[in-house]
């Protein structure tokens, strides 16, 4: 009996590691399919500033959108697309379409801004990295100029030397970029200063303990960092007014996050350009009836 319930467990804990490796294998093979097929779709969500409640840009971010398995989140797929190299593929995608839908945002007068890009370890570590960012761009006409990316610490911290040439390269083009997720990785100060870096954008996990006066000052610390090295800030992650008071009493510019607005799909983001012009049209007029 004993013997058979051992064996029953083994049995058990065995088929747990298949259904593990059988789902990542799915995931792979749905990723190829869904590359062909084109399940790959971009969402924006905007960048505010604070004080003016001005548009500053938008971060473009994946969706995966399969037929039979419905929305996959990137938290899901991410990962295993950074395992397997498929990433590289997606990301292009990523870059072609952001660069494409922020093309038709400017031709149309909505917006001068950046938009932002997410760049993996495997995409930043490709030889001809700048190459390809140069042909997505010149395909879609788009100047360098309204391109920013987003790069984690683990990504320049990896080979810090080689990603500050890395990082030149873009940087000489004109193209901003960005430390994502800034101080949940295990980048030093004194390399933070080395990095040609425009943005450091603070983790939402820091803004989420903002509730508590510890949680405050660590924020505090972070923004006074940047703003030592003449770097702008991003809060990602605001979801309430307080945050947002908060911030802004830290002086921290620019903030991403539910608050304002989920990511949107590119009609959606496009009503949302359109309603946030009109508002800007719309609120000096005001003024000149009120004086
Ligand atoms: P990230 O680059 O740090 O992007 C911010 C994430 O926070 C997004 O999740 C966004 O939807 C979420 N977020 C923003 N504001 C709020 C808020 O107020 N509350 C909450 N709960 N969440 C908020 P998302 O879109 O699920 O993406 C997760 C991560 O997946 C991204 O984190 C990024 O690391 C990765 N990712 C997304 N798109 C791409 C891509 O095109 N390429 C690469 N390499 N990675 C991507
Ligand atoms: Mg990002
Ligand atoms: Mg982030
Ligand atoms: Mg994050």
């Amino acid at each position: 009996y004993h013997a058979k319930q051992k064996g029953n467990h083994y049995l058990f804990f065995n088929d747990g590691m298949n259904e593990q490796a059988v789902k990542r294998l799915q995931i792979e093979n749905l990723m190829r399919f869904g590359l062909k097929e084109d399940h790959f779709v971009v969402y924006y969500q905007p960048k505010m500033d604070i004080k003016s409640g001005a548009l500053v840009g938008m971060e473009a971010l994946v969706r995966f959108i399969t037929p039979k398995k419905g929305i996959i989140p990137p938290n899901v797929f991410i990962p295993i697309a950074e395992e397997t190299g498929q990433i590289i593929d997606i990301g292009e995608v990523v870059l072609d379409k952001a660069c494409r839908d922020v093309k038709t945002w400017i031709d149309a007068g909505l917006f001068d801004g950046r938009v932002a890009v997410n760049l993996s370890a495997k995409q930043f570590s490709l030889p001809d990295l700048t190459t390809r960012i140069d042909v997505i761009l010149q395909k879609n006409q788009l100047p360098s100029y309204f391109l920013e990316l987003e790069i984690t610490e683990g990504t320049v911290m990896d080979d810090p030397k080689e990603a500050i040439a890395i990082m030149r390269s873009l940087s000489a083009r004109g193209i901003h970029l960005a430390m994502d997720d800034f101080g949940t990785g295990y980048s030093s100060l004194a390399y933070l200063k080395q990095f040609p870096l425009n943005t450091l954008k603070v983790d939402k996990a820091f803004i989420d303990d903002m509730h508590s006066e510890r949680g405050r000052n660590m924020v505090d610390s972070i923004v006074t960092i940047a703003q030592n090295l003449d770097l702008h800030v991003v809060a990602e992650g605001v979801e309430s007014a307080d945050q947002l008071t908060y911030l802004e009493a830290l002086n921290c510019q620019t903030i991403q996050g539910y608050y304002y607005s989920k990511p949107l799909s590119y009609e959606e983001f496009t009503l949302f350009l359109r309603n946030h012009h009109a508002q800007k049209v719309v609120r000096p007029k005001l003024k000149v009836v009120a004086n």
